[in-house]
């Protein structure tokens, strides 16, 4: 995980992601504000994440993204609220 996508995983977690589920979320694109995807926990539906699994199937690696990084990070701060 490069420090840009963690970068931009913390500004979409802040105003990007809306969640819909207990583990399904709606998460903008960074590149384009008219565009979302659907996110879980562990998947995504955005091109980079559907080239990982292209790219490195069967090697038993964990696909990750700047979305599925902002869910993360989203969620943490949601229980951070909670729990004060
Ligand atoms: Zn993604």
């Amino acid at each position: 995980m490069s420090a840009g996508t963690i970068k931009k995983a913390k500004a979409l977690a802040k105003d990007g992601v809306v969640m819909i589920d207990d583990d399904l979320f709606q998460v903008k694109s960074s590149s384009d504000q008219s565009k979302s995807y659907m996110v879980t926990s562990d998947s995504c539906d955005c091109q980079g994440f559907k080239n990982f699994y292209k790219f490195h199937h069967g090697k038993g690696l964990k696909a990750n993204c700047s979305h599925i990084e902002a869910v993360k990070i989203f969620k943490e701060m949601s229980e951070k609220k909670s729990t004060k």
